[in-house]
């Protein structure tokens, strides 16, 4: 399956993986994941990745992440988990210096880029594809391998309850299990802790809570200035659609939030009737049927007139 990629690996030297911006479980754990195999088959491994939720840092390897790179050629990289090439966490200059490119996906919508692509959307997640990739390169799992890939599954698959999650994901799964990932630890951290500020920001989300088209529309938007007050960075700031979706009723759940730099995300959630990948990209955003985004170019009220009316087109 990835023979070729493979050959470009075995080929190279200096190595530096990335994955999307806004890093989440799945960019994360399947980045980290490759970077200890390329280490383990001998290579020089950088990892570009821009600063991500601090609940992410109890895992392997984390700390070893660079927010630029250093060198001025490299041999390859290895993209993960990223969609289309504007979306990925280097800019076009660090992706230049790049002799070759491999892109490892699982995007239904993809702008394929780079030498050898993987695009697979049949797959839970790019860590489930990550792990296909480090069996071929015949690279011994360990722990931290597996701890990392099943943090991306996991997290990419709501814990295994998504209809992304097949028996292929399954037993992928049970072999990372086997091969010693923390399972119990993942799920702590992740599922089941949750910082006071985010508790707070959660009440705010319900507070500001708009219902449309009888109740299978859950809108709201917290602005910057709010998620500043509470001490919330960007990337610690998501997180809401899901409760807003797990409402009795809901077909397309949104959550808005102000950034730091002033631009406004819109995250959707659909319980599957509509895909809102469609109304994602319609807005010059991206994602998969169930879970898409974008980033708002109008003002908020405006913005938030047009993605409803797009929704209610679509029920
Ligand atoms: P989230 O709501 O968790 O931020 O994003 C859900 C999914 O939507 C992500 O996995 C990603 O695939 C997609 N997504 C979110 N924001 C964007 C965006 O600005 N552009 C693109 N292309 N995809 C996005
Ligand atoms: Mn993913």
């Amino acid at each position: 399956m990835f023979n070729e990629a493979i050959e470009m690996v075995k080929k190279s030297n200096l190595i530096y993986v990335s994955a999307h911006i806004n890093p989440d479980g799945d960019a994360i754990g399947s980045t980290f994941a490759v970077y200890f195999a390329l280490k383990k088959l001998g290579k020089d491994v950088h990892v570009v990745m821009p600063s991500y939720s601090e609940v992410f840092e109890f895992l392997p390897g984390v700390e070893d992440r660079v927010d630029g790179i250093k060198e001025d050629k490299y041999d390859l990289l290895i993209a993960l988990d990223s969609s289309d090439h504007s979306r990925l966490a280097i800019s076009d200059d660090e992706y230049e210096r790049a002799e070759k490119v491999i892109m490892l996906d699982h995007h239904q919508i993809a702008r394929p880029y780079g030498d050898f692509r993987y695009i697979n959307d049949n797959k839970s997640s790019a860590s489930e594809i990550a792990y296909l990739f480090i069996k071929e390169l015949g690279v011994e799992f360990d722990s931290n391998i597996a701890t990392l890939l099943y943090t991306g599954i996991m997290t990419d698959t709501g814990s295994f309850n998504y209809s992304n999650t097949s028996s292929d994901t399954l037993r992928v799964t049970a072999e990372l299990v086997d091969y010693g990932a923390k399972t119990v630890e993942v799920c702590k951290k992740l599922n089941d802790t949750i910082k006071e500020s985010k508790l707070k920001l959660l009440a705010k989300s319900i507070d500001n809570m708009e219902v449309f088209y009888d109740g299978k529309v859950r809108y709201t938007y917290v602005d910057y200035p709010t998620i500043n007050s509470l001490g919330i960075h960007d990337e610690d700031a998501e997180g809401m659609t899901n409760y807003l979706r797990s409402v009795e009723g809901t077909e397309v759940a949104v959550y808005v939030r102000g950034k730091s730099d002033g631009s406004l995300k819109v995250s959707m959630r659909s319980n599957g009737n509509v895909d809102i990948s469609k109304i994602a990209i319609s807005f010059g955003g991206g994602g998969h049927p169930r879970a898409a985004g974008y980033t708002m170019q109008d003002e908020i009220e405006v913005g938030k007139e047009k993605l409803i009316k797009a929704i209610g087109e679509m029920l």
